[in-house]
């Protein structure tokens, strides 16, 4: 079985209030499609559909004060509790105690050396390597693995040429802000179908998708609303893409899309949130039953894709 991880940052499921809560606000058919008429909040989970099953899953790990982003994805990424071991949530980019778990036992440590085919879907400009050559930059705890499993992280010449996507799925970004007039832009449904072409090439996959906790630290609810929109978009082609290779087996993906903490659902505060986080997996349902059992805590994440992955 193929994976894909979507990494959606600093999304929790929050109460249905659109004073607060960009998600009870964003137009979302795609997702209402996937979970029978239910938004992303805290009261459409547990679901189990037809097409795709949403969880209510727990960030905090036992673990006093707000989840943090090196700490919450580190744990995503090795299933490990490093909060409860180190006594603390970290973010956002990992300290030296948090980078050390990030050396090995990654998912992407562990499939690259079990000879499986893994990447970070993600292209980073120039800019990006340069601050990290000249030491300004630190990697997040996601590209810190990549790099430490010994993979490449994809660049812009990956993106011309369709091997990577645009950190905001349109690319828009790379026109706007980064300084590319000519680099592609597709529409949201057209990198959806993008996405799930690319995870197909690959036994695990991740999209590391960042604008989210940016826009709940910024508190800015039209921003997030639109975000959001665009992300249905992506869910609305990634579905679609997925649903032409039903039956064959080459094709068979599993997506999952999950946070490390909760922020954005939550726009009177700047921080971040106690909020359960979604974990919304969309595939075949029997491989979604197995996939979901006994998922309470976002450390059951990681032992739940290697799982998926090592099955034929
Ligand atoms: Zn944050």
């Amino acid at each position: 079985m193929r994976v894909l991880f979507i990494f959606l940052d600093g999304i929790g499921l929050g109460v249905n209030d659109p004073a607060t809560n960009p998600f009870a606000r964003a137009k979302m058919p795609n997702l209402n499609a996937l979970l029978d008429g239910r938004s992303l909040l805290k009261e459409s989970a547990p679901f189990d559909g037809e097409r795709a099953t949403l969880l209510a899953v727990d960030p905090s790990v036992g673990v006093n004060g707000l989840p943090q982003s090196a700490t919450g994805q580190a744990m995503l990424l090795t299933g490990k509790n490093i909060s409860a071991e180190l006594g603390y949530h970290y973010g956002p980019k990992p300290n030296p105690e948090v980078a050390a778990y990030l050396n090995d036992g990654t998912l992407f440590s562990r499939f690259a050396k079990a000879g499986k085919k893994t990447a970070l879907l993600n292209a980073y400009p120039p800019r990006y390597f340069d601050g990290i050559d000249s030491g300004k930059r630190l990697y997040s705890s996601i590209p810190l693995a990549v790099t430490n499993a010994g993979l490449p992280l994809f660049r812009h010449d990956d993106l011309f040429a369709g091997r990577a996507l645009s950190a905001d799925f349109t690319g828009e970004g790379w026109r706007t802000m980064l300084g590319f007039p000519d680099s592609p832009m597709m529409e949201p449904h057209h990198a959806g179908r993008k996405l799930a072409s690319l995870a197909k090439e690959y036994d695990f996959s991740l999209f590391e998708y960042w604008a989210s906790d940016y826009a709940g630290h910024k508190q800015q609810m039209e921003t997030a609303v639109g975000l959001m929109e665009t992300f249905d978009g992506v869910l609305g082609g990634l579905v679609e893409e997925m649903k032409d290779e039903r039956g064959k087996r080459a094709g068979e993906l599993l997506v999952l899309a999950t946070s490390d903490h909760g922020n954005m659902e939550d726009l009177s505060t700047r921080k971040h949130t106690s909020a359960h986080v979604p974990a919304l997996v969309i595939g075949d349902k029997s491989v979604r039953e197995e996939f979901t059992r006994d998922m309470k805590d976002i450390t059951h994440i990681a032992p739940a894709i290697w799982n998926a992955v090592e099955k034929p």
